[in-house]
């Protein structure tokens, strides 16, 4: 049973993608959401979607950088003046990066990835786990990918980043379990989500949904992720149904991730 009622849920990357697809998951089950992202057009659409599915929906929108630490404080303290503490936290905003070798990927580029899926997610982490220890419960799911378990090739930041917040994710879990909060991450494979269909276009242009078929053909399950998919494994993640699961890293790939 995923029962959300009275618990209080901040996503980050809630304008689109997977953080999207999760509130509509969680607010189903009748969480409160603080919606977090940069892109405030973006998260007025999640806001919508989310009432139009679940009318009875209490949802507010933040508008922040992840990268800027105390865009990332305002955040975690506009939750808990507004709903009074934070059960669940899905760290999850992050951007891809442009794809190259390692001799020719961007210095700047590179320091651009580390600070979104990094630092961003450290900072969200940092503070949120002082408001979790103090009310002695809460669960945090962060975003890593595949891509942070394997090498995926063309994505040095991507990867340098992902891999760091599989190490965040363990170190923090082996800290906090005896807090009573859970603390893992999840390694999407591809998912069709905007970040997704970019990533295509960088490598096939106007050709971008002939290289999805190919890409797409050697996985097990032979097509794309779908986000509810990841957002009904953020649920369960984030829910008291899962409170003994802690540290870990759970792929959502197809299995893709085991044929590499
Ligand atoms: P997306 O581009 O659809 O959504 C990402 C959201 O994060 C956007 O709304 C964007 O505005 C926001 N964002 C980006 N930088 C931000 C910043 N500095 N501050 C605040 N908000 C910011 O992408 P998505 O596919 O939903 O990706 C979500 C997460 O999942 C990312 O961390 C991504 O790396 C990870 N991921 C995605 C896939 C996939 O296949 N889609 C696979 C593995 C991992």
């Amino acid at each position: 049973m995923i029962d959300f009622t009275d618990k209080v849920v901040l996503i980050t990357g809630g304008g689109s993608g997977l953080g999207r697809a999760a509130a509509l998951s969680i607010a189903k089950q009748g969480a409160k959401l603080v919606l977090v992202d940069m892109n405030k057009a973006s998260l007025e659409e999640t806001k919508n979607e989310v009432l139009q599915a679940s009318p009875e929906a209490a949802i507010e929108l933040f508008e922040a950088n992840v990268t800027n630490e105390e865009e990332v404080k305002n955040y975690v303290q506009f939750t808990v003046d507004t709903f009074g503490k934070i059960d669940g936290f899905f760290n999850n905003a992050g951007i891809e990066g442009k794809q190259n070798l390692t001799e020719n990927y961007g210095s700047d580029e590179f320091e651009k990835v580390i600070s979104v899926n990094l630092n961003g997610v450290f900072y969200g982490m940092k503070h949120v786990l002082k408001v979790m220890k103090e009310q002695g419960s809460g669960s945090i799911v962060n975003t890593a990918s595949v891509g942070g378990i394997r090498g995926v090739g063309n994505q040095s930041g991507y990867a340098a980043s992902k891999h760091g917040v599989v190490g965040l994710t363990r170190n923090s879990g082996v800290e906090y379990g005896e807090f009573g909060i859970s603390i893992n991450a999840i390694a999407p494979g591809a998912i069709m989500t905007p970040m997704v269909e970019g990533s295509l276009k960088q490598i096939g242009g106007d050709d971008w949904e002939a290289v999805g078929k190919e890409f797409v053909s050697v996985n097990p399950m032979k097509r794309f992720g779908k986000p509810e998919e990841v957002g009904n494994l953020v649920a369960f993640l984030l829910s008291d149904s899962s409170r003994f699961i802690n540290a870990s890293v759970i792929n959502i790939d197809g299995g893709q991730s085991y044929k590499y």
